[in-house]
């Protein structure tokens, strides 16, 4: 089928009629573009979603949003949809890496490029721009601060859903710091686990289980997000351990930046998605026009290495949550209360 993208919207009456008979100027096509998040569950992702519609409407791009409720089946329909919808290019945040490479394959039949944003689509050699974080960055931010709090003893070792590429980086990051100390016999891994889908749920049932199994003698908890820490210190809580134990996170949610000022999470990473959500819509124009984008690396996503823009991702503690997520806006002081 040809699509007539050209055709594929009325004219916008014009406001004022002047009474005098003008030829109509051409009417500039607005950009089409089409998002596909995986969910709305962390906060990040509410304000990934909210900054790129502020910035589409400051740019007068039109901007079709899906949220697939970190379902696969959803999301498939989804970008399936909106590919009927004569968009000019794709912005896809895929639930589950590999599966979605079969859309990247139909958005580029006809003719859309796609950008893998925040978490890189793998098995598909046709992927435009990776945007997203310096991701294994993330991940040695988390292992260096966890190791340096604590250099010995019992660690429960979790990552992300094993069907987003992140949660690989993230921990192949964190390990640069403590497989040396598991290596040297320093740190025993008492559990080690991924999160299925992300769900604090099973965050929370892997350290319960691993507390009961240890008689509660746990020294530190890799936690790769604010969500999977939030259930780990509530299991935490309920042998009276909370604030005892370090514990990272990531995501620099408004509770996690509670916690961190009440002592019961150690850290978090703060990745400014106003600045990612920003980049996307931008990157998405130059991609319409066929204009250049300008890259600052390459990650390989198992085919090819994809170019990529990769933001800086920072370590948020006690001590300089005031500077960099009040004193950025990203938070309130009210947030913290
Ligand atoms: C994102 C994290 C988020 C996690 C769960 C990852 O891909 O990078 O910021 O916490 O997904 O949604």
């Amino acid at each position: 089928i040809t699509l007539f993208t050209a055709c594929s919207k009325p004219a916008e009456p014009t406001t004022e009629p002047s009474g005098e008979e003008e030829v109509a100027a051409p009417v500039e096509e607005k950009i089409r573009v089409g998002l596909s998040l995986p969910t709305q569950r962390e906060e990040r992702w509410v304000r990934d979603k909210e900054k790129m519609e502020a910035v589409a409407a400051e740019m007068g791009v039109e901007l079709l949003v899906r949220v697939s409720d970190a379902n696969l089946q959803e999301q498939i329909n989804q970008v399936e949809s909106l590919l009927t919808q004569g968009i000019d290019v794709l912005i896809l945040a895929p639930h589950d890496a590999s599966a979605v490479a079969s859309l990247v394959e139909k958005a580029k039949q006809e003719g859309v490029p796609v950008i893998s944003y925040d978490r890189l689509i793998t098995n598909s050699d046709k992927v435009d721009i990776y945007l997203s974080f310096d991701n294994v960055k993330v991940g040695e931010l988390q292992g260096k601060y966890i190791t340096e709090q604590v250099g010995e003893g019992n660690y429960i070792i979790m990552s992300g859903a094993p069907t987003d590429n992140n949660a690989t980086l993230f921990k192949q990051g964190a390990m640069k710091y403590i497989q040396p100390l598991i290596d040297a016999g320093k740190i025993k891994v008492i559990a080690e686990q991924a999160v299925e889908n992300w769900v604090p749920e099973n965050a929370l049932k892997i350290v319960e289980a691993a507390l009961a199994a240890n008689n509660n003698e746990v020294d530190a908890i890799l936690a790769p997000n604010d969500g999977t820490a939030g259930a780990a210190i509530q299991a935490l809580a309920a042998q009276d351990l909370a604030g005892q134990v370090p514990i990272t996170g990531q995501d620099a949610e408004k509770t996690a930046a509670k916690r961190i000022v009440e002592g019961t999470q150690s850290m978090t990473i703060f990745k400014d998605t106003r600045d990612l959500g920003e980049a996307a819509i931008g990157i998405a124009v130059k991609l319409a026009k066929g204009e250049n984008v300008a890259t600052n690396g390459e990650v390989d996503n198992g085919v090819f290495d994809v170019p990529s823009v990769l933001l800086e991702p920072h370590v948020v503690t006690a001590d300089n949550i005031q500077e960099l997520l009040v004193g950025s806006g990203y938070i309130t002081e009210a947030d913290l209360q």
